[in-house]
């Protein structure tokens, strides 16, 4: 069979069922992280963003196709005026089968918004934090340590589940592997850390500067007694330290979990990517803003989750396109 059009579900052509929508609200960011801005961004005219209307009438049919869990990002989805109105807009997607709305954010407008987020139908969160030591967070992000610390406060304050999302970056802060863990574990806050992916700015991405899985469990292992657990369905490969506390690694770049990716991207101005290495995206807003049916919309998501590619491992290499990590939302 040629296409996905007919199949139920979101299936790809490699056997692969979709479940998890990541949305990027926006591309914009009060943040410049290292690893992800490039120096001049080409920021998308905020006329074409999707409305809150047409994101929701996009994400309905997603979640008739069998999407449960959406993830907000960005950009800084903070940034996002209509934040909590879109929240609650995702929370009336229930009764059609959606169980999990969740936000990657860099926390440094969380302690103000988190109340009317969880009100609104937030689950949970991922939030941004790249060191604990206030100099070396700057060089890493070009922000401020004590917003995101005070938005951390917020989450554990209001009982929202969290995880905390490490980049490493070679040069830059895998000194702060240790007392980042240290930190974290003393609060009992689950840490993950990421390795750095060549989706930055073309040609600045360096094999070099990424800090393997193998590296930084090398450095736990200085201080730690490090057991792996068995894989899950998680892109993290979980090990607990020292008995009980759990560390997760998501190592796209030594340890590419490609083989079972059940995810899926639509960009602010309404692209579909079904990989986050894809080389281009398929445009659902055009085609609903010139007043095709939802079946049509419905028929070019199937299409492209079908052709959908085997994905980073396959071919492990940097991927040269206009689109980066700021805009597709990691
Ligand atoms: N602004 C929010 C934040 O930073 O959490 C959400 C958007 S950000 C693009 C989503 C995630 O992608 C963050 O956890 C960020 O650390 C990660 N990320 C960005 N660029 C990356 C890269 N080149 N390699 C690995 N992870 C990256
Ligand atoms: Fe902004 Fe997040 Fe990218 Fe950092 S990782 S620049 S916080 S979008």
């Amino acid at each position: 069979m040629a296409d996905g059009s007919r199949r139920p579900g979101l299936v790809d052509q490699h056997g692969r069922i979709k479940h998890k929508l990541r949305l990027s609200l926006t591309d914009r960011c009060n943040f410049r992280c290292r690893y992800c801005m490039p120096e001049q961004p080409q920021w998308i005219p905020k006329q074409q963003f999707l409305k809150r209307a047409e994101l929701l009438a996009l994400v309905t049919e997603f979640v008739h196709l069998g999407i449960r869990n959406i993830r907000l990002t960005g950009g800084e989805p903070l940034l996002r005026p209509d934040l909590a109105g879109i929240v609650a807009d995702l929370n009336t997607l229930r009764p059609l089968g959606l169980e999990r709305i969740s936000m990657t954010t860099n926390g440094s407008r969380l302690a103000e918004a988190l109340p009317g987020l969880r009100r609104a139908g937030l689950d949970d969160l991922n939030i941004s934090l790249d060191s604990v030591d206030a100099q070396r967070f700057r060089n890493m992000t070009g922000a401020e340590l004590a917003p995101v610390m005070a938005g951390i406060d917020a989450a554990v304050a209001l009982g929202v589940p969290f995880k905390l999302n490490t980049v490493l970056v070679r040069g830059h802060n895998e000194q702060d592997i240790l007392p980042l863990t240290d930190w974290a574990l003393r609060g009992g806050m689950p840490l993950r850390f990421i390795e750095y992916m060549p989706l930055d700015a073309p040609g600045r991405w360096q094999a070099d500067a990424v800090v393997s899985e193998q590296e930084l469990l090398d450095t736990l292992r200085t201080r730690y007694q490090v057991e792996r657990l068995p894989r899950s369905e998680d892109p993290a490969t979980l090990y607990t330290l020292d008995g009980d506390y759990r560390v997760g690694v998501i190592s796209t770049i030594s340890n590419p979990f490609c083989s079972s990716c059940d995810r899926l991207r639509l960009t602010v101005r309404g692209e579909l990517y079904t990989c986050l290495f894809a080389r281009q995206g398929t445009d659902l807003a055009g085609p609903m803003r010139s007043g095709q049916p939802m079946s049509d919309v419905v028929q070019q998501i199937a299409r492209a989750v079908w052709n959908k590619e085997a994905g980073y491992a396959a071919h492990r290499t940097p991927v040269e396109r206009p689109i980066t990590m700021h805009t597709l939302g990691g």
